[in-house]
């Protein structure tokens, strides 16, 4: 049911009152915003910082933690209140709900930020150009739609009817107001300066968007050669720019040794990999640099039991160990020639396909259908039948080079992996992981 202002009397002129405001509520708003004042800067600069030092993967989960405890510790503690403020029909004043959804719109956008780092400076006219563009749509909406307390006026134009007697004829818009009903004290705002304000912000906002999306190469165009340099290594926006000049060969090979550099204990972007994967095609990389890649790579090991139980089932797989090291920025690919299991000669899960080392190392790839892909991560499921002790070997060949040679591999007679092309950098390497297999009865429940 509609809120009827009880200074309403039937028969009475209607009075002036004191605007009708949900002291409680503001405060709780209020509270929020200036909340929100000191929060969201400090976390924007934080996080706009990251783009610019780069941060590792443990960072950027910092940076989203440091977001998201702000955005849960500001909406736990007025989750009731907003609530509230919802059901209640009590006005808060026009600026302070603007500030309200202003600074929660900005929290929210803010959040992203770590999430968006590896885009580059495009982010900042991005989300600016959201928040701000979001704001002058917003004000638009509200200076159609926006009320605040006020004294009570015609429900249908919001003109003040002070001094009126009901039921009357509205002196503004000449609606019949027959009754408290047709009434409210809460009119609709009118600031004529607001909807022009709002379609100023939505300009801003679409050229915000305009440069983070069309034309970042300007934010970059401005920045000084050194800094650009620097920021290349890990921003793909800036890489992207800074080799788009002519680069000297010792340039070249300065960035080469840069990305080689930073590839060894971090993920490069993909223009960084591309780059670099097309200076490794045109045999621009020196035998150092090869050998700097490749000591950037952990080995590979047959991954299993130690110890089955005559009758036990378990799988042996390919693995690589040290999940640190993301020298697969580096397209560094493996041929497996098959797990050998004891005197049996036959080859299980090999093939003269390449497969990517990488899918061996990161956590990410051991779940789901990567894992279960045996053309992705060889792996084979033994049954121990008879005690004893079983040697499962298999050989790898590990290999930097381009996609295109890999395509002419062959496992020889010997299991020499024989290449059409001379990859960049080849290694043989053979395996072997020992499993001792119990009676079902030896060491049993008790022992
Ligand atoms: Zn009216």
């Amino acid at each position: 049911m509609k809120y009827v202002h009880p200074d309403i009397v039937v028969g009475e002129a209607i009075p002036e009152i004191e605007p009708r405001i949900d002291a409680q509520v503001l405060a709780i708003v209020r509270k929020f915003v200036r909340l929100g004042y000191v929060f969201i800067p400090i976390y924007v600069v934080i996080a706009i910082g990251f783009v610019f030092i780069h941060p590792s993967i443990f960072v950027l989960i910092g940076t989203m933690l440091v977001g998201l405890s702000i955005w849960v510790a500001l909406f736990v503690r007025y989750r009731e209140s907003l609530k509230k403020m919802k059901k209640d029909e009590w006005c808060i004043p026009f600026v302070d709900g603007m500030k309200y959804r202003a600074v929660s719109a900005g929290i929210g956008i803010s959040l992203l930020l770590p999430m968006m780092t590896d885009i580059g400076l495009s982010l900042i006219p991005l989300m600016g150009g959201v928040w701000i563009l979001s704001s002058g749509f917003a004000l638009i909406a509200v200076s159609r739609r926006g009320r605040q307390p006020g004294q009570i006026s015609c429900d249908a134009c919001s003109y003040p009817l002070v001094g009126l007697v009901l039921p009357c004829m509205c002196p503004e818009c000449g609606v019949s107001v027959l009754e408290a009903q047709y009434t409210t004290y809460c009119p609709r705002i009118d600031f004529p300066w607001l909807s022009k304000f709002g379609v100023l912000l939505v300009f801003f906002g679409g050229m915000g968007l305009y440069f983070g999306f069309v034309r970042s190469d300007i934010l970059y165009d401005v920045l000084p050669s050194p800094a650009l340099k620097a920021m290349a290594i890990t921003n793909d926006e800036a890489f992207e720019r800074y080799t788009q000049n002519p680069m000297s060969a010792e340039e070249s090979n300065e960035l080469t040794e840069s990305l080689i550099k930073w590839g060894q204990s971090n993920w490069l972007g993909s223009p960084q990999r591309d780059w670099l994967g097309g200076r490794k095609v045109a045999g621009k990389l020196t035998e150092d640099q090869i050998e700097a890649i490749m000591e950037g790579v952990p080995p590979i090991l047959i991954a299993g039991p130690t110890v089955m139980r005559v009758g036990d089932e378990t799988e042996i797989s390919l693995e690589s160990t040290e999940l640190n090291t993301p020298g697969s920025s580096f397209a560094v690919f493996y041929f497996f020639r098959g797990f050998e299991l004891g005197e049996d000669s036959t080859l299980y899960s090999g093939s003269k396909e390449y497969r990517w080392w990488k899918y061996l190392h990161e956590d990410l790839y051991r779940s789901g259908s990567v894992a279960d892909d045996p053309s992705n991560r060889p792996f084979y499921l033994i049954k121990a039948e008879h005690p004893g002790e079983v040697v499962v070997r298999g050989r790898v060949v590990v290999v930097l080079t381009d996609i295109k040679d890999l395509l002419t591999f062959v496992w020889d007679e010997d299991g020499e992996g024989v290449f059409k092309n001379k990859p960049l950098w080849v290694r043989t390497i053979d395996l072997n992981h020992t499993i001792v297999i119990e009676s079902a009865s030896e060491g049993g429940e008790g022992g």
